[in-house]
């Protein structure tokens, strides 16, 4: 079976060229913008209103465009944005620890293991600073040290202090901060907001995006809207495992149907595990809990060295403890990067050293960090993280070590964009995790944040004015042959989807998808595996389409059809998924392949056949999907196996 073909490369045509340090200025610079007078006559869609999207809307509204804002939830400050505990990196340097801009884009093209663009790269670093500041000046309450500035904390895959937190509720913090920001819009009329409602299409007229159909939560009417460009800020799709991190509403719809209309999806199966996880506790569970990466700043993470040792943590002498982060990699202990961190705890599992049920567990540890610095000193840095697991688990992690396993947690594949963030449609702009952009084949902790607001304070509302300057918009409405065409395949999907009438039930099937996804498509991947996981899963979307049960109408809320809409493109993902993931027999970053190991059982790259980006082409789901590369270069951090030792 050809599972794909290879078709044109794919060219990256904003890229700019010059010294590093130069090109967003100058990129700035060159493109068009459009007179304030005009911008209230050029209307802008934006899906999503988490830190991208509200961040977006906000400043586009500002500017003075008319904003046209779209969630599902209820308040656009219920994005999935606002359960980020951990942090928020920026070079200020404010330690005086050796940061500075160079070092976060080195640090952050190295984390993403060399699979991200050195350009968009440095851009993020460069505009890390400004973020810190107009968060500031919104009022987001970052964490103060003694002398009144802003207090930092270390990450994984970083030797200096970067990241801004606001206790372990930091995405709240900052989503508060964005939300206030997009309300003063709504009430100035820039920006209009449509709550619980779901972007089910992407309107394409004469090749440029100009609208969606829209389904009302509540009422289950369906309608269109239009613009003169479309902004895609709708998050990522981890969900696709099922059993995740993410918020269980996240879901890929948007970006999906978006792909399914002409835009390339990139690098789909680089998923990031995150090292630190509550442990999955029983079958019928339908979500993970993450506890922030910031803890390993003081936690220690260690097993027993003998197998199966049953005795718990406490008895457990220092001398038949093995802190294995520390011991294998002594230059970043237990600040590895989370692909590192998570593989060497699946790895002592595998070797029958976990704890806790099953044996899917390792002690994250705090005894030593509360005798030297007090526990009050621990309580204030973490106190609401204890708290959060104390109440899942029933353990307190003042009296014994925390138990964590590696969990779903981001995902770096996405919509393909150019520098200005336009994927291959053109008019349909993609920011924050929705896009490809950034991250590499892992995202080094707390740079989601920053990527979301660069993109949607910074990037977007520079680089879309060349689009709005430059292009002609000829009037569209509902009667429009594409419009008609887009709402009646969403009328049919919907008609289709309750007609079924089968047996099981949207979540029965959900599940089944996401351990076909975890074992074969999760931490580790190999060929046999990845064709197998093919395999099952074209008999499982078969299946779902004969037998699910969607009970209700479509007049009306009702969730099991918004579930299984987005459970149906959850099928079509997770194949290219594994299509992705089979054809890059290397290892880099997250996406660990068996076959690609140095004798030390590293991750190895392929640099010589790999250094590209995998943007996909959609062609109907009869055909296999086209392949389309982009070449990676790097000038300025020279490829190099990564070492954390
Ligand atoms: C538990 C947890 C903790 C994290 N902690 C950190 C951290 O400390 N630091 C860090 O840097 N990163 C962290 N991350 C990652 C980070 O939170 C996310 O990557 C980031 O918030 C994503 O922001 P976003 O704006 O792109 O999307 P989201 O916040 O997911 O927002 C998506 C928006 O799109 C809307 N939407 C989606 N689809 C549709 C549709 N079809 N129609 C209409 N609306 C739609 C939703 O309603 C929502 O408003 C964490 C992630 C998790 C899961």
């Amino acid at each position: 079976m050809t599972l794909f073909v290879e078709g044109d490369p794919v060219a990256d045509t904003k890229a700019p060229s010059g010294p590093i340090e130069t090109r967003w200025d100058r990129h700035r610079f060159e493109g068009k913008l459009v007179n304030p007078a005009n911008r209230r006559k050029r209307t802008i869609i934006v899906v999503g209103t988490g830190l991208a999207g509200g961040a977006a809307a906000a400043t586009l509204g500002e500017a003075g465009y008319h904003v046209k804002s779209y969630c599902y939830q209820d308040s656009p400050r219920r994005a999935h944005s606002i359960a980020a505990q951990g942090g928020i990196n920026a070079a200020k340097n404010y330690r005086n620890d050796g940061d500075s801009v160079q070092r976060l884009f080195y640090d952050t093209v190295k984390g993403g293991d060399f699979r991200s663009r050195e350009s968009n790269v440095h851009r993020l670093a460069q505009v890390s600073v400004e973020i810190i500041d107009q968060c500031v000046a919104q009022g987001v309450p970052f964490a103060r040290e003694y002398g009144g500035l802003l207090d930092n904390r270390s990450f994984g895959g970083a030797q200096v202090s970067r990241t801004f937190y606001a206790r372990g509720q930091t995405g709240q913090q900052l989503l508060l901060g964005a939300y206030q920001a997009l309300e003063r819009q709504v009430s100035a009329g820039t920006v209009e907001m449509h709550s619980r409602h779901e972007m089910l299409d992407l309107i394409v007229v004469d090749g440029k995006a100009r609208g969606i159909v829209v389904r009302d939560l509540v009422t289950g009417e369906i309608t269109t809207d239009f613009a003169d460009a479309v902004v895609l800020a709708s998050g990522g799709y981890g969900n696709v495992y099922f059993l995740s991190t993410n918020a269980k509403g996240c879901n890929v719809t948007a970006t999906w149907r978006a792909h399914r209309k002409g835009a390339l999806f990139a690098n789909p199966c680089f998923t990031q595990i995150h090292p630190t996880c509550i442990p999955q506790a029983g079958e019928h569970q339908s979500k993970l809990t993450l506890m922030s990466e910031s803890l390993r700043n003081d936690g220690r993470v260690w097993v027993p060295k003998q197998k199966g040792d049953p005795r718990p943590a406490a008895e457990i002498p220092e001398d038949e403890r093995d802190y294995y982060l520390e011991r294998i990699y002594p230059a970043f202990g237990n600040l590895v990067p989370r692909d590192i961190a998570s593989r060497a705890a699946k790895n002592v599992c595998d070797e029958g050293r976990g704890v806790g049920p099953g044996g899917l567990g390792v002690y994250l540890d705090f005894a030593d960090a509360i005798s030297r610095l007090g526990q009050a000193a621990v309580e204030a840095k973490y106190g609401n993280l204890f708290e959060m697991y104390e109440r899942i688990t029933g353990e307190d992690p003042n009296e014994v070590p925390m138990r964590i396993y590696p969990a779903v947690h981001y995902t770096m594949g996405g919509l393909w964009v150019d520098y200005d963030l336009q994927s291959t449609v053109p008019g349909l702009f993609v920011i924050g995790e929705a896009n490809f952009s950034d991250h590499g084949a892992n995202r080094l902790g707390a740079s989601a944040l920053m990527q979301g607001l660069a993109d949607g304070y910074f990037v977007l509302p520079n680089t879309i004015n060349n689009y709005l300057a430059t292009e002609t918009f000829a009037p569209v409405d509902a009667e429009h042959p594409a419009a008609v065409e887009a709402r009646a395949a969403v009328d049919d999907q919907i008609t289709r989807l309750l007609a079924v009438d089968g047996d099981r039930t949207v979540d029965s099937f959900h599940r089944e998808l996401g351990r076909i996804m975890w074992e074969y498509c999760g931490m580790e991947r190999s060929d046999e595996g990845l064709r197998k996981a093919i395999e099952l899963i074209g008999g499982l979307r078969e299946e779902f389409w004969r037998r699910v049960k969607v009970p209700g109408s479509a007049d009306s809320l009702n969730q099991a059809l918004e579930k299984a809409g987005r459970v149906a493109d959850f099928f079509e993902l997770a194949e290219l998924m594994c299509v992705d993931a089979l054809h890059r027999t290397e290892s880099c970053g997250g996406h660990f392949r068996a076959e690609s190991q140095t004798p030390e059982g590293e991750a190895l790259r392929d640099d010589e056949n790999f250094t590209y980006v995998a943007a996909w082409e959609w062609t109907g789901g009869d055909e296999p999907p086209v392949l389309h590369k982009e070449d990676l270069n790097f000038e300025y951090v020279h490829l190099s196996q990564r070492s954390y030792k």
